[in-house]
């Protein structure tokens, strides 16, 4: 059975991934921020670790406690949309640090921690969002999430220069999710996402590595 890694578990796509890989016997690692979302890690089987992604002491510990893990799937989870704003709203700079902290900063200072614990060919999974897709660009609503998820592209591109030959890391769109972020409009429930989510990974080559994913395996534009 795999040893799987989920950072960001204390609800929505995080938490139903946890489910998931507890359900087909996976060893699961997963971090969440307050006691009561550990607690119910715990209650999961899971092992729970306490992590803050934009509280850079909360991060520093955390190389060390993986170590004697060796992770065949990781799965970056953490996010938030900020203002949702439509249209050139300049974003407070609050808002602004918010957003770009936990999306952008976060990977940047938890990804390097995790590499000393992943097993040969692991597969990295960093949820993004097809609204960060220049490419795909319709509209500007959800400025700075857009801006965050679209530079968070680039942080997964550098991980994946530096694993490539012994992991293979992409960036993936989960799907408009009916999550607290999606809002119960959305299209497609946790499970369908969480599982469309794990068949990419599991389906992905080494010459996917530094690739953006939908949610069903089909390529994204930058
Ligand atoms: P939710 O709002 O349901 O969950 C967000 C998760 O991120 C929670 O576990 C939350 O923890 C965690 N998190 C947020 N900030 C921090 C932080 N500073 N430190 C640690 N954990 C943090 O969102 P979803 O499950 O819908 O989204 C998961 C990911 O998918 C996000 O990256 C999001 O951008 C992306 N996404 C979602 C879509 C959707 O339709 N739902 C569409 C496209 C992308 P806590 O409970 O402590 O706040």
């Amino acid at each position: 059975m795999a040893q799987v890694l989920i950072i960001g578990a204390s609800r929505g796509i995080g938490l139903e991934l946890v489910k998931q890989h507890r359900d087909g016997g996976d060893t699961v690692v997963a971090t969440a921020r307050d006691e009561e979302s550990l607690t119910r890690l715990r209650a999961l089987g899971a092992t729970a670790i306490k992590l803050e992604v934009g509280d850079v002491q909360s991060i520093a510990g955390l190389a060390w406690q993986l170590d004697g893990f060796h992770f065949d799937r990781v799965m970056y989870v953490a996010g938030v949309y900020g203002p949702r704003t439509i249209g050139l709203q300049p974003p407070s700079v609050a808002d602004f640090d918010a957003v770009m902290h936990t999306n952008v900063l976060g990977p940047m200072r938890v990804l390097p921690q995790i590499l000393d614990a992943l097993a040969p060919d692991a597969r990295i999974g960093i949820v993004s969002s097809r609204m960060g897709s220049i490419g795909l660009r319709a509209n500007s609503a959800g400025w700075v999430y857009r801006a965050s998820k679209a530079a968070v592209n680039s942080v997964m591109k550098d991980v994946a220069m530096t694993l490539d030959g012994r992991a293979i890391c992409v960036s993936l769109h989960p799907g408009w999710v009916k999550t607290d972020m999606g809002g119960q409009e959305a299209d497609i429930d946790v499970a369908t996402s969480a599982s469309s989510l794990r068949a990419v990974l599991d389906g992905l080559k080494a010459g996917d590595n530094g690739a953006f994913f939908n949610y069903d395996g089909s390529p994204l534009p930058w």
